[in-house]
Order: C-alpha cells, then structure tokens, then sequence
C-alpha cells in the first residue's frame, strides 16, 4: 500500500529540488546530501523523505502510470462548476462567483456564506470549495498516519477526555519500543511517508526521549515526521527539529481569547500562539486550527479562527467539531452538525486558495460516516489514518465512539484507497510548480 508516489529529481538548485510525476513538475525542500539529477525520491508536505533505487520506482509507476491520469480525469469532472446556469438565488450567485474567481471576500460575504442554511444553497458552496481546491491543488491528496503514544495529560482542557481530571480513563504510555514498532509498521508495511506522534501533555517522557524516539524513527524508517505533544516549550520544539521532527500539529482552539481561557483553565492563548510563532520561525510545517461548535462560540469567531490559521502560516488547516464527552464539564452540551463543519472547510477554502491543505478529521468522520466524502468535495484535501496499536486507541478518548476506533489499519486503508479513487485523489503531496 503506498501513500506517495515517487518522482524523478530532474533539477537541483541549493535546497530545493524539481521533481517529475508523469510530466508534472513539482518542488520540493531537500535537506538530503546524497539526492542527484536522475534519483528517484518520495516526498512529503514539499519535504524530500527518502531516495528509492530506480528499479523499485519503475515498477510502482508502472502501476500509476494509467491511474494517475485516470484519476485527474475523475477528479475534474467531479469539480466541474457552473454557476451561470442555476437558480439559486442572485446574492449567493454573485458572492460564489466572486469566490470562484479566487476574488477576496468581505467579512459580511463570508460570514452569510457560514450562515447558509438551505440545502441547495449549501450545496452551491461546497461546489465552489471543490472547485477551488482542484484548480490550485489538482487530485492531490494527503494522507498521514497517526500514533497517539501516551493518554496521560497534565492539562485540564473543559471539553477533553483525556484530561487530568477524568479519573475514569485508565491511562497508558506506550514504551519506546512500541513506538518504533508501530512507527516502523505504519512507514514499512503501510507504506506512510508521513507519519503524526501525538499525546496528552504528559511529562512522563523527557524531551531527550521523545527527541531520541524520533532519530531512530527517521534513522530506521525515513518518513515526515509531525509532533502533537501540545505546548512542550521552545527549547523542546528545538530539540525535536533537531532530532529530525518537521511538522507541528498544534491547534490554537479557539482564536477568542476569552473563549479560550474559559476552556482551558490555567492557560493562555498566547503560549499556544507563541508556540506555533516560534516552531515556524525554527522551520517547522505548522498544522493548526481549532474546534467548532464550543458553547458560547460565535461565527465570528470560527470566520477568525480561519483568518488566524493563516495568518500562523498553516500549511494545513485541522478544523473539526467539538464532540461532548460524558466525563468533562461540557458533557451536557450539544454536538454541532456535520454540514456546519464542512461549511466552515468550505469557507476556510476560499479564504486560502492556493497555500493549505485543508484536513477532514476524524472527529468529523464520528459525526457521520459520510463527511469525509462529503469534505473532501467541499475544498478539503488530506486525511489522517489512525495507525495506533488497537489495544491502546480505545484508550486516547477525546471524545466518544472515535470513528475507525476499532478497525485495523488495513481495513482503513483499503476503504480510504477506495474513497480516494472514487473520488478521482492521488496520494500526492506537493504543489504544483
Ligand atoms: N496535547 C496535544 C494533543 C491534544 S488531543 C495538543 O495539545 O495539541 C488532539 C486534539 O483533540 C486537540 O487539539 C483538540 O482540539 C481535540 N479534542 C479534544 N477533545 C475533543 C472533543 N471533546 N471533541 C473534539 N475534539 C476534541
């Protein structure tokens, strides 16, 4: 099972390499001393990860070669948009064709276009999203794995599972060697070539293992390694982009600073943004976003939390639904609606055209079984796999009934695969040149 495709090197110019995929050009950062004109590599997030022999390449293109434009024809005609012959009604028509012609939208044209109820409306929107993403991004898609290594969490986060108040959760920390194992299965036997290690904010690991689990990772099995162990402290971001880390999974949450202290009691929105400010100074991809539908949340406030992803440099935007957990204090709210949240991946899509891949989550999944379909022809563009040993993923409850909580990864993956097609996505991860 493969999640990237290989490309030829075909011009290297300091650190930046141009890459060929069947005649299309893409680039990529290399840091990578041995990659010469001819090589074949993976990459990842616009990351050279690894050079692959020639033979090994051409027989996994041979397989793509049909497929690959198969797939762009599938895709386009899926994204196909043609406003000019509806009869829905005149404003909506203007402010999504305004959209469609990557024009930047006032604040008030964005906020209606949130607040659309009507289905056909809706519908009109998300064509416009889809329509979008195909022009910048094409059929690309990416797909990352993710390992949640550890529940434990120092933090009491009001809508959190797996915060330290919930004595109910029986905790696990997964060892170092469970790790790598499940590191290396997701990277060789699934064929990831990027790959999340998230948990709770738990001390129990010191930054000096974390930073030497991830060295053997990238020594063992190259691949994109992102982090998502919350707010470790810049020192900490350091050590781990020096130990090869070079993605930072970090949401912001909520961009209402009020809204924010009220949730997360103890903390500040401005470490969490001091956080991300920092790691894309150090070099990081920065992956944030925050949660829709917390109690008291306005569409201002979700319209901001776009315009601060953006303004974080997000390489890819994580916006999901905000699911009530029966042993938090937010237990007794209401869930949002799935077609609230795909509306907002929507919006987020026109806001940033051309830069961020947009993420259809698992949260949104457990919403309903049909809104990574529907997400993904609504402007998103990428995907997360969870490649947690079984035994533990029960136990990393955020929120309840996780989607895909008990599948194997090789059921995930055949399904995904599958979606993908239908949908006429590649599992390619760079921009086009
Ligand atoms: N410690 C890491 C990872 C936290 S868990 C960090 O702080 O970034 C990953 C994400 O789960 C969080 O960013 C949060 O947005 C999401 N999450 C937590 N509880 C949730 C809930 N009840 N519903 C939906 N998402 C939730």
């Amino acid at each position: 099972m493969c999640y990237a495709i290989p490309g030829k090197v075909e011009k290297i110019e300091d650190g930046t390499v141009v890459v060929d995929y069947f005649g299309e050009k893409r680039k990529a950062h290399n840091e990578l001393a041995e990659i010469s004109v001819g090589d074949y590599i993976y990459a990842q997030g616009g990351l050279v990860v690894n050079k692959i022999s020639s033979a090994e390449a051409q027989s996994i293109l041979a397989v793509w070669k049909e497929t690959f434009f198969q797939l762009q024809e599938v895709d386009l005609k899926l994204s196909r948009l043609n406003l000019g012959n509806q009869d829905a009604d005149q404003k909506l028509l203007e402010v999504l064709d305004k959209a469609s012609q990557s024009q930047k939208l006032s604040t008030e044209e964005l906020l209606y276009l949130l607040d659309l109820k009507d289905k056909k409306k809706v519908e009109l929107l998300f064509k416009t999203a889809n329509f979008l993403r195909q022009k910048y991004f094409k059929n690309s898609c990416c797909v990352h794995g993710i390992i949640e290594i550890s529940n434990y969490c120092r933090r009491s986060c009001q809508y959190c599972g797996i915060a330290s108040y919930n004595q109910e959760l029986k905790r696990y920390r997964m060892t170092k060697d469970e790790i790598l194992q499940a590191a290396k299965e997701a990277i060789q036997i699934h064929g990831f070539k990027s790959l999340v290690l998230q948990s709770g904010e738990d001390c129990g690991y010191s930054i000096d293992e974390l930073a030497d689990i991830i060295k053997q990772i990238k020594e063992k099995t190259p691949a994109l390694i992102l982090i998502s162990f919350g707010e470790i402290g810049i020192e900490g971001l350091e050590k781990l982009y020096q130990a090869g880390a070079r993605g930072l999974l970090l949401r912001f949450e909520s961009s209402n600073p009020v809204l924010y202290k009220k949730i997360h009691p103890g903390m500040d929105l401005t470490s969490r943004l001091d956080h991300l400010r920092k790691a894309y100074e150090m070099g990081y991809l920065i992956l944030t976003g925050g949660l829709v539908g917390l109690p008291g949340q306005s569409k201002e406030d979700i319209l901001n939390d776009i315009f601060l992803s953006k303004e974080q440099h997000a390489q890819m935007f994580s916006f999901g639904p905000f699911i009530p957990h029966p042993h938090t204090p937010l237990a007794k709210e209401d869930p949002v609606a799935a077609q609230e949240i795909i509306k907002v991946l929507a919006v987020a899509r026109i806001i940033d055209n051309t830069h961020a891949k947009i993420l259809v989550t698992t949260a949104l999944e457990t919403l309903n079984q049909e809104a990574l379909r529907g997400g993904l022809l609504a402007g998103a563009n990428s995907l997360m796999l969870n490649v947690t040993p079984l035994d533990y993923r029960m136990l990393y409850s955020i929120y309840p009934d996780r989607a895909h909580q008990s599948e194997g990864s090789i059921e995930q993956i055949e399904s995904t695969v599958a979606l993908l097609r239908s949908l006429g996505r590649a599992p390619t991860d760079l921009e086009a040149f």
